[in-house]
């Protein structure tokens, strides 16, 4: 068929067929006009909805520029913490690091179980605990706009779209993320890549604070524990053990160089105290035997 032929053909198509064709692509153009139109009335009434919901659009815009001010200040601890950072590392690593995220925090970032650490932590989780706050407030105030909006042009906008033409917000808040420590795993011929990530969402902050609040906790109890041992007490367990080994029953009467130790029947490392009751004579022998299980 040449061209001219298909022209002729077209031309040859009834009105009547080219009326329902018109009429076909107006009700498709509809959506985009209403969706279009929609836009143009939300922009126009911007300052009527605004007054429509003044002190809660008033708050969240300050909410807002607090949350952007006090981001900046958690991204200088993020840097002090070193993270924010992809480390390049083997295969083995980007395979396993969410099995202990504590542990690969603290090999390869500055986290690790001190109180600055702890405090850090804490701060960051106030702040995302207040960040979530404030999108949860910002959703429910976008659909009360969103209800003040004609029913025709409803089906048209997407809460984002209103969040986007009725608020001052500073760009920041939409740079507000979580803390991460990415790795990536590349092959020597480059070929073969890898990535996993951690990120300090609330749920893990949350993890890590007990991490370092266990470890810092048990440190405390392990030196205070420690520091109780005086020499007094020590004299003081074998005299009330009568110089008897609690375990062999040997005794410095019988052996008069048997060196004594003193014990921690539950040890200092799984809580036990340096009270008399938790305390019990042993000969050097009995007391390395028992460590040794
Ligand atoms: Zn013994």
């Amino acid at each position: 068929m040449k061209k001219s032929e298909i022209l002729k053909d077209l031309l040859n198509i009834p009105p009547e067929i080219w009326m329902v064709l018109a009429i076909l692509a107006g009700i498709a153009l509809i959506p985009i006009i209403l969706k279009i139109s929609t836009i143009i009335y939300i922009r126009a009434n911007r300052e009527k909805l605004r007054n429509s919901e003044k002190q809660k659009v008033a708050s969240i815009e300050n909410e807002s520029d607090s949350l952007v001010n006090k981001y900046k200040k958690c991204l200088e601890v993020i840097s002090d913490l070193e993270l924010n950072q992809t480390i390049d590392c083997s295969s083995a690593v980007v395979a396993n690091i969410n099995r202990d995220p504590m542990s690969y925090l603290v090999k390869y970032s500055n986290v690790d179980y001190s109180h600055k650490s702890l405090d850090y932590m804490k701060g960051l989780l106030v702040f995302y605990n207040s960040y979530a706050e404030f999108y949860d407030k910002l959703q429910k105030l976008n659909i009360r706009l969103f209800n003040k909006i004609p029913v025709i042009f409803r089906p048209f906008i997407k809460l984002d779209k209103i969040e986007e033409v009725i608020y001052d917000f500073d760009d920041n808040l939409y740079e507000i993320d979580y803390p991460y420590l990415k790795f990536s795993y590349v092959s020597s011929a480059g070929r073969s890549k890898r990535n996993s990530e951690i990120e300090l969402n609330e749920e893990q902050l949350e993890a890590i604070i007990e991490n370092i609040k266990d470890r810092i906790g048990k440190e405390g109890h392990t030196k205070h524990q420690r520091s109780r041992m005086t020499k007094e007490l020590r004299e003081a367990i074998k005299k009330r053990d009568g110089y008897t080994c609690q375990i062999c029953g040997n005794s410095i009467e019988e052996e008069p160089n048997l060196l004594l130790e003193v014990d921690h029947i539950v040890p200092v490392s799984k809580g036990g105290k340096t009270e008399p009751d938790n305390l019990q004579t042993l000969c050097w022998k009995c007391n390395r035997e028992k460590g040794g299980k």
